[in-house]
């Protein structure tokens, strides 16, 4: 069983085994989570990133995938990257959102991470609105055939962690 946790706080500042970043396509980095991680994490993340891009990953991450780095500086082993979608009101993309969840979990069991923190993917810069947000990430975890341990979402502000609480306690 997956316990799911919440807090309400800064991402970098978590000690788990991994720390999820909702990345863009280009995996050099962004803003909101991605920059904070980058800043934290220190130069070592973003080398790792342009190695990617240099081998495997050459057209960048897609859009609801996953994939791991160091985590540098940060009180973490690694971190896994994803690509959350951009909200659109035209395309239903719930199902690459739930993606993101679910991949960077798959990710995890593959590296024997048995903690990790999640933000709320796609719901800053990429304008998904949170109550949904919520809910797809709380579902796919709680539905995601997975052996850690723990599941931390990380919410910013009140705003986001109120909208977790809401899902998971109410
Ligand atoms: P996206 O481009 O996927 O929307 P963002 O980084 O813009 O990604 O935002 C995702 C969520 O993460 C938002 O709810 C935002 O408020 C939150 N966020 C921003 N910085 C941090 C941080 N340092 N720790 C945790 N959550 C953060």
């Amino acid at each position: 069983m997956t316990a799911v946790s919440l807090v309400q706080g800064d991402i970098t500042r978590q000690s788990v085994d991994a720390i999820v970043n909702a990345a863009n396509s280009s995996l050099l980095g962004g803003g909101g989570v991605d920059g904070a991680i980058h800043r934290h994490g220190g130069p070592e993340i973003l080398d790792a990133c342009r190695a990617l891009r240099a081998s495997h990953y050459g057209k960048g991450l897609a859009v609801g995938q996953a994939v791991a780095t160091t985590a540098g500086r940060l009180d973490a082993r690694w971190v896994i990257h994803t690509v959350g979608p951009v909200w659109s009101v035209e395309e239903d993309r719930s199902a690459r959102l739930a993606s993101c969840y679910r991949e960077s979990l798959r990710v995890a069991d593959e590296l024997g991470a048995a903690t990790v923190a999640f933000p709320a993917v796609s719901t800053g810069v990429y304008g998904w609105p949170l109550d949904d947000g919520a809910r797809i990430a709380l579902e796919t975890v709680r539905d995601a055939d997975t052996a850690v341990a723990e599941v931390r979402f990380v919410l910013f502000d009140e705003t986001a962690y109120a909208a977790f609480a809401g899902r998971l306690h109410g």
